[in-house]
């Protein structure tokens, strides 16, 4: 049985096996998580990422998959980055988002971690409905390979729509 925790608070801070990232396809930093995870992490996690880019991620980390590197300085073993899907008015890109999840927890486990800790991908920048993203996310880690996950939740909004998600 997996424990699923949501928390209203910074996803840097968390003291948790792996941290996932809400990353861009280039994996070289960006806003907002993106931007707080490399801040607070150091050089280190640029460093890793520089260097998939430079080997099997050539082409950048396509929408929906997940990759480790180091967390660096974070309370953190690792950072899992994952990349959402842009929201779309004409599109349904929600097994993508979906997939951010599955993706991200089946690296996790491969690492050996038992407790990952998720923001709300897509919510951001990606423009994402949080309700909808809320119960994309809720569903996909439902039968999550790990002890416990843990949505980091930035602001109060965002936090009650994955509460009433849940319930
Ligand atoms: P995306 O590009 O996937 O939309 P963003 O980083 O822009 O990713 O935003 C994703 C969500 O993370 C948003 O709800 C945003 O408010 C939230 N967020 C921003 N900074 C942090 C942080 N330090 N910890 C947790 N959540 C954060």
């Amino acid at each position: 049985m997996t424990t699923i925790e949501l928390v209203l608070g910074d996803i840097t801070e968390q003291h948790v096996d792996v941290v996932v990232n809400a990353a861009n396809s280039s994996l070289l930093g960006g806003s907002g998580v993106d931007g707080a995870i490399h801040r607070r992490g150091g050089p280190e996690i640029l460093a890793a990422c520089r260097e998939l880019r430079a080997g099997h991620y050539g082409g950048g980390l396509p929408t929906g998959q997940a990759v480790a590197t180091t967390a660096g300085r974070l309370p953190a073993r690792w950072v899992v980055h994952t990349v959402g899907p842009v929201w779309s008015d004409t599109e349904d890109r929600s097994q993508l988002l979906a997939d951010c999840h599955l993706n991200s927890l089946r690296v996790a486990a491969e690492l050996g971690a038992a407790s990952v800790a998720f923001p709300a991908i897509s919510t951001g920048i990606y423009r994402w409905p949080v309700a909808s993203a809320a119960r994309i996310a809720l569903a996909a880690v439902r039968d999550a390979p790990v002890e416990l996950v843990r949505f980091v939740l930035f602001s109060q909004e965002t936090y009650d729509a994955y509460e009433r998600a849940r319930s």
